[in-house]
């Protein structure tokens, strides 16, 4: 079998006395739609801050086509392939969409002529390239978390972590974004998704990863993780 494109192992993190990821280990092969759930506050998106370098590492480790992440920056992180939204939208508003999805493009080019073609070949991808020239600010939200997976792209990542990417989506939206996620693994990327709509997951996952107190609860298909007896009560409670 082939090394996984992404590791990691016994990941822990602490917050003072809060342990909010708990010797979690897990593999992304490339190619995967791989799904991380959990109930809120369960330590989903603090894997994703460790694994992008923005919290240090309490203990453990993360591996990320043979590189050691432990310690790195953020900014390195990102130059070595993984890219990220946040679950909570943030562009530049006072810049336009086209410049928002420009600065992530100079993660890989100095050239403002290149970083403009990839913009414009990212929002293409993402079915924004008639608002290039809007300002972010004015974006309604399908559109805005849609910039920040445009933005996310525009780095050119291997690894791609979406975080919550559907909240608060319409239906249409929802399946749209289901669609553009497909297409993005089609390209080439490996996708980590969290995600709390189970129908977007179930029907997006090949493999998922349920965590509740930061600690592995569940392992295996979208079936085998929906099914199990210790998903089903982390989510609706013991009765
Ligand atoms: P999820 O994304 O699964 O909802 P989080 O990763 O945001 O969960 O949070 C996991 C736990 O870690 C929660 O108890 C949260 O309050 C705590 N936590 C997250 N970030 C911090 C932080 N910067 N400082 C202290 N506690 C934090
Ligand atoms: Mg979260």
């Amino acid at each position: 079998m082939s090394t996984p494109l992404f590791e990691s192992h016994q990941l822990t993190k602490d917050f003072g006395g809060l342990r909010a990821v708990n010797e979690l280990s897990f593999h992304v092969n490339e190619g995967e739609i791989f799904g991380l759930i959990g109930p809120n506050g369960s330590g989903k998106t603090t894997v994703f801050n460790l694994i992008n370098g923005y919290y240090p590492i309490t203990s453990g480790h993360i591996r990320f086509q043979g590189h050691t992440l432990n310690g790195l920056p953020t900014w390195k992180i990102c130059k070595l392939g993984i890219g990220r939204t946040f679950q909570i939208v943030k562009p530049l508003r006072r810049m336009t969409v086209l410049e928002n999805v420009m600065t992530a493009a100079f993660n890989h080019t100095e050239s403002v002529a290149r970083s403009r073609e990839k913009a414009m070949e990212v929002l293409d991808f993402c079915g924004l390239a008639d608002r290039k020239d809007e300002s972010a600010r004015g974006l309604p939200l399908g559109h805005r978390k849609r910039l920040e997976i445009a933005r996310a792209l525009a780095t050119g990542p291997k690894l791609l972590l979406l975080d919550e990417t559907m909240a608060g989506l319409t239906p249409q939206e929802q399946a749209d974004g289901v669609a553009l996620i497909r297409r993005i693994r089609d390209s080439g990327i490996t996708v980590i998704i969290v995600e709390h709509i189970m129908r977007v997951i179930m029907s997006l996952c090949d493999r998922l990863l349920c965590i509740n107190y930061g600690q592995r609860i569940a392992e295996g298909s979208p079936e085998e993780v929906a099914n199990h007896p210790a998903v089903i009560e982390a989510y609706l409670g013991k009765d």
